[in-house]
């Protein structure tokens, strides 16, 4: 590590406005080393953002002082894509899991990216819709992890996986830019198709 971890952790908890959102101590750090793959990862800090404005204001000190960032859901990826390998900051997005809108009339679901998957299927069955996309974890893994891995499973043959249900994106960039992509429509055919 070569970056000022008390300046950095400062920074962390003026970003997010809740020192307990900011982890730092082994005890709590320590299950964020490792998903459903191989090897550990211990991170230098964990961030639990619940906005977008406080994703946005932790990359931007990430990048200013040029640590990693990893983003996170709870880590029942096979593929090693939550784990720090170069140490930095985790970005557990589990406690924002608060978002989650069914319009039956427009059929979509609106979702912040910690809600867990099945709980998206559950609320749509209340309207007589479903959500089929169900990586085998669906009822520990969350939709923001889902749409990394652009995640299959079972039902993939007949409904398709998780891209093929996903219209819009709001995303945060590297650089702490914010950026929308597609939308609440199909067809939606302006502009770049950065969604896919
Ligand atoms: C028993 C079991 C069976 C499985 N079967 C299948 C299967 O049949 N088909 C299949 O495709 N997968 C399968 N998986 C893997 C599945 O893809 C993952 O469980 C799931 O997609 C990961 O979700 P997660 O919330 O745990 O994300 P994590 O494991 O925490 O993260 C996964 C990736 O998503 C990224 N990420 C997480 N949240 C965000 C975010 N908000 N913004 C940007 N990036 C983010 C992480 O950086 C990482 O790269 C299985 C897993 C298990 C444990």
């Amino acid at each position: 590590m070569d970056w000022n971890q008390e300046i950095v952790i400062q920074k962390l908890i003026e970003a997010v406005g809740n020192p307990a959102r900011v982890l730092t101590e082994v005890q709590d750090i320590y299950s964020y080393s490792f998903d459903a793959s191989f090897g550990v990862y211990k991170p230098d800090v964990v961030c639990q953002p619940m906005a977008t404005e406080e994703v946005v204001e932790i990359v931007k000190v990430a990048g200013q002082y040029a640590v990693p960032v990893v983003a996170r859901g709870t880590g029942t990826s096979l593929s090693g894509g939550p784990l720090p390998v170069r140490g930095g900051i985790v970005l557990d997005f589990t406690l924002w899991n608060t978002k989650l809108e069914i319009d039956p009339d427009d059929l979509i679901a609106v979702v912040s990216p910690g809600v867990i998957t099945s709980k998206i299927n559950e609320k749509a069955n209340e309207f007589g819709l479903m959500y089929p996309p169900d990586p085998s974890s669906a009822h520990v893994s969350t939709i923001g992890g889902n749409l990394a891995e652009n995640a299959g499973g079972p039902r993939g043959l007949k409904y398709g996986v998780t891209k093929d249900y996903v219209l819009g994106l709001e995303i945060v960039t590297a650089e702490g830019k914010i950026i929308k992509t597609g939308g609440r429509t199909v067809k939606n055919v302006t502009g770049y198709d950065l969604k896919n």
